[in-house]
C-alpha cells in the first residue's frame, strides 16, 4: 500500500487519506484527517479577505469558495516544495508583465522569499537563473578559493 508523511500531523498515511490537488496529479500534503480539523478550527474570514485583496488589487471577483476549494490551503510552496509555515503568499506563474491573468490556474502559493527571487521571471528563465548559481557554487572549494 502506498504510503505519505503528512506535513501536518508527522503521521505515515495511505495516499487514499490525502485529497488530489485540483487540476493537478499531486497529493494535498496534509492527511484529510488534519485538514477537517483544520477546516473546523479556522473560520472562512480569510478567504473572504483574500477575495477582497484580490478584487482591489486586480480588480478580479472570485466567490471565496472557489478560491477556497480551488485554490486549495496555504500548506506547501510550488516553487521549493517546502512547507509554508507563515507568510503565504499567492504568485502569478506567469507574471502579470508577461501577460499572465490572474485566474485561478495562473495563482500558486509561495513562501514569500521564493516569489521574491522568481520576481517577474518566467518559469523556465526563473530556473536557468537557479542552475547558474548552482553551478557556480558546486564548484569544489579548493578551485573557488584559488
Ligand atoms: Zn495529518
Ligand atoms: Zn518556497
Amino acid at each position: 500500500m502506498k504510503t505519505k508523511i503528512c506535513t501536518k500531523c508527522g503521521k505515515r498515511r495511505p495516499v487514499a487519506k490525502f485529497k488530489r490537488r485540483w487540476k493537478r496529479i499531486t497529493l494535498e500534503s496534509w492527511c484529510n484527517n488534519c485538514r477537517t480539523i483544520y477546516d473546523r478550527t479556522r473560520p472562512y474570514g480569510r478567504w473572504k479577505r483574500l477575495a477582497s485583496n484580490l478584487r482591489l488589487r486586480y480588480g478580479v471577483n472570485f466567490r471565496y469558495t472557489t478560491l477556497r476549494d480551488q485554490l486549495g490551503e496555504p500548506d506547501t510552496c510550488y516553487l521549493c516544495g517546502e512547507p509554508i509555515v507563515d507568510r503565504p503568499e499567492l504568485d502569478h506563474v506567469i507574471p502579470r508583465s508577461r501577460g499572465g491573468r490572474t485566474s485561478l490556474l495562473n495563482l500558486r502559493w509561495t513562501h514569500h522569499t521564493c516569489n521574491r527571487g522568481k520576481h517577474d521571471m518566467l518559469l523556465h528563465e526563473f530556473l536557468d537563473v537557479v542552475e547558474k548559481i548552482l553551478r557556480q557554487h558546486r564548484r569544489p572549494l579548493f578551485l573557488a578559493s584559488a
